[in-house]
C-alpha cells in the first residue's frame, strides 16, 4: 500500500474566489483537498440563486473532504460600472473618440452605457476615466445632448458590467446601498462566515453594515477593503472599526493610487492591521498568469512570498479560481510557496514589534507572554479553548513558531478562523470545569501532532466571569 506522508498545517491562509471555472462541486472538493480555508463569493457578479447553491455546495464539500471551511461574502460598495454590451467583448481603439451615455444597455465600440445619471454632471472636461481594471484609459473631451464624449488614451477589450474608477473624483454615491444591504440579509440567511466591505473610505462607512448586523442578531466579522487611498490615509481608525480585519484590494487601489505606490502601501497596512492584532488579507493578480498558463512566472511566486515575509495572514485568488483555467493548480502553487517561505520568516522579531507594544491590555500581555515562553520553555505547541475564537487571534498576532490550536465548541468559529495565520481550528464538545478544560487541551494536542506525552504545552484562555479578556496561561506537561 502506498503510505500518504501527512504534511502538517500550512500557517498562510489561502482564500479563493468562486466564480463560473469552480462552483461546479468536483471543483470545490479539489480545491479544498488542494487547501482553501476561505472561498469567497464576489457579490458584484452573479445572482443570489447562484450564490446560494454555492454556498450549499461548499458546505457539502467541505463535509465530503472533511474539514470545514469558511465562506466570505463581499459586498460589491459603490463602485461604478458599464452597462451591458449586448455584442459580447468590443474593442475600444486607441486614438478613436467614444461616447459615454448614461444607459445600462446597448453598448458599442464607440458608445459605452454607464448606468449613473449624476456622470454628466459630475465629470469635468479634461477628467480621465479609468475602464476594465484600469486596462483601459479615457479622457474627457466634451459633451453634447447624448452625453459625454472621451478620447481613447490606452485602447482595449471592454465587456459588459466592467468597473469604472475615476481617481480623485467623488461620484458621490453612498458607501452602503440598499443592493449592499441586501447582500448582508444574504450572508446572514446563508450562515456566511465573514463579510468585506469595498471602497471604503473611513471608519463610519463601515457603520450601515454594522448596525444591519445588530438589527439582525449577527456577529458576522466585517472586513474592510483598502482601495481608496483616502482609507490607507486613514487606516489606523479603518483598522479599529472593522472588527474582522482588512482586505488590501490591490485591483482597485492600483487604480485608485499610483501603481507604483502599491507595494510601500501594502506593507504599511499590513503593519496596521499586525499593530492592532487584525487578520489582513492580500488580494489581487497574485498568479495572474495562470488565468491560463499552467505555470505562474517567477515574479508572481515572489510577490505571494512578499506578502508572506510582509506578514500577511492569508494570500487570496480573484481571477485565477474564479473565470481561470487552472483553478486547482493555482491553489497548489499558492500552498506550495506558502510551505517554502514560512521556515523563513522572521517569527522572534515579529514577536517583539508586530502587535502594539505600548499601552497592553491583559490580553495582549497575557498572549505574549505565553509566545515568549514557547521559546524559553520550548513549548511544543500553542493550545487555546475558545467560544468565538478572539483569544486564538490575539496569540496569533504575535506569529508563535509553533503551532496554535484552537479548541472549540462551535463550527461557527472552526470557520472563521481559518483565515488566521497559524491557527488550526479544531471542534470539540464544550467543557466547562477548568481542570477538565486543561486535561482536553493536552488531549487534543497529542490528537492533532502539537505534542507528545512528556512534553510541554501552553494552554491560554479567557476565563468569562473574570471579563479580562485573554488571563490565563498554563505551562502544562502531557499526561
Ligand atoms: C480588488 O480590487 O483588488 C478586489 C479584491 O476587489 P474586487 O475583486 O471586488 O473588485
Amino acid at each position: 500500500m502506498v503510505q500518504m506522508e501527512i504534511q502538517p498545517p500550512r500557517k498562510t491562509k489561502i482564500v479563493a474566489t468562486v466564480g463560473p471555472s469552480s462552483w461546479d462541486p468536483p471543483i470545490l472538493r479539489e480545491m479544498i483537498e488542494a487547501g482553501v480555508d476561505v472561498m469567497r463569493l464576489n457579490f458584484s457578479h452573479s445572482d443570489e440563486a447562484q450564490h446560494a447553491k454555492t454556498v450549499r455546495d461548499i458546505r457539502e464539500a467541505s463535509k465530503a473532504v472533511g474539514r470545514e471551511i469558511g465562506i466570505l461574502g463581499d459586498l460589491p460598495g459603490p463602485k461604478l460600472r458599464v452597462g451591458a454590451f449586448p455584442g459580447g467583448v468590443v474593442e475600444i481603439n486607441f486614438g478613436a473618440e467614444v461616447k459615454l451615455v448614461v444607459d445600462d444597455d446597448g453598448g458599442t465600440a464607440d458608445r459605452i452605457p454607464v448606468p449613473w445619471p449624476a456622470m454628466p454632471e459630475v465629470l469635468k472636461d479634461g477628467a480621465i476615466v479609468y475602464l476594465a481594471d484600469g486596462s483601459i484609459r479615457l479622457r474627457v473631451t466634451g459633451r453634447d445632448h447624448e452625453g459625454l464624449t472621451a478620447e481613447v488614451e490606452v485602447g482595449g477589450p471592454l465587456s459588459s458590467n466592467k468597473g469604472m474608477n475615476l481617481p480623485g473624483v467623488d461620484a458621490g454615491l453612498a458607501a452602503v446601498s440598499e443592493v449592499d444591504l441586501g447582500w448582508v440579509d444574504f450572508s446572514v440567511r446563508n450562515e456566511l462566515d465573514l463579510l468585506a466591505v469595498s471602497f471604503v473610505r473611513r471608519a463610519s462607512d463601515l457603520t450601515p453594515v454594522m448596525d444591519r448586523l445588530k438589527e439582525l442578531g449577527s456577529d458576522l466579522p466585517v472586513i474592510a477593503k483598502i482601495e481608496k487611498p483616502q482609507a490607507a490615509d486613514a487606516i489606523e481608525s479603518v483598522v479599529a472599526a472593522a472588527n474582522g480585519g482588512i482586505m488590501i484590494a490591490r485591483g482597485d487601489l492600483g487604480i485608485e493610487v499610483p501603481l507604483s505606490r502599491v507595494p510601500v502601501l501594502q506593507k504599511h497596512l499590513i503593519r496596521a492591521a499586525g499593530h492592532e492584532s487584525k487578520p489582513v488579507i492580500t488580494a489581487t493578480q497574485m498568479l495572474a498568469s495562470m488565468v491560463h498558463a499552467k505555470r505562474p512566472t517567477r515574479a508572481e511566486v515572489t510577490d505571494v512570498a512578499t506578502a508572506i515575509y510582509d506578514g500577511t495572514d492569508a494570500v487570496m485568488l480573484s481571477e485565477e479560481t474564479a473565470v481561470g483555467d487552472h483553478p486547482v493548480e493555482a491553489v497548489k502553487v499558492m500552498d506550495q510557496i506558502a510551505r517554502a517561505t514560512e521556515p523563513d520568516l522572521p517569527y522572534w522579531e515579529w514577536l517583539l514589534n508586530r502587535t502594539s507594544q505600548e499601552e497592553m491590555d491583559v490580553s495582549a500581555s497575557v498572549t505574549q507572554s505565553a509566545v515568549v515562553a514557547a521559546y524559553r520553555l520550548d513549548l511544543k505547541s500553542i493550545v487555546v479553548p475558545t467560544a468565538t475564537g478572539r483569544t486564538a487571534v490575539v496569540v496569533a498576532a504575535h506569529r508563535p513558531k509553533v503551532p496554535v490550536l484552537a479548541v472549540t465548541h462551535t463550527l461557527k468559529a472552526v470557520r472563521r478562523l481559518r483565515l488566521v495565520f497559524g491557527v488550526e481550528p479544531v471542534l470539540y464538545d464544550q467543557v466547562t470545569e477548568i481542570r477538565d478544560l486543561l486535561y482536553t487541551c493536552a488531549d487534543v494536542a497529542v490528537a492533532e501532532g502539537a505534542a507528545q506525552s512528556g512534553e510541554l504545552i501552553a494552554i491560554v484562555a479567557g476565563l468569562t466571569d473574570q471579563r479580562l479578556g485573554t488571563n490565563l496561561f498554563e505551562v502544562h506537561r502531557v499526561p
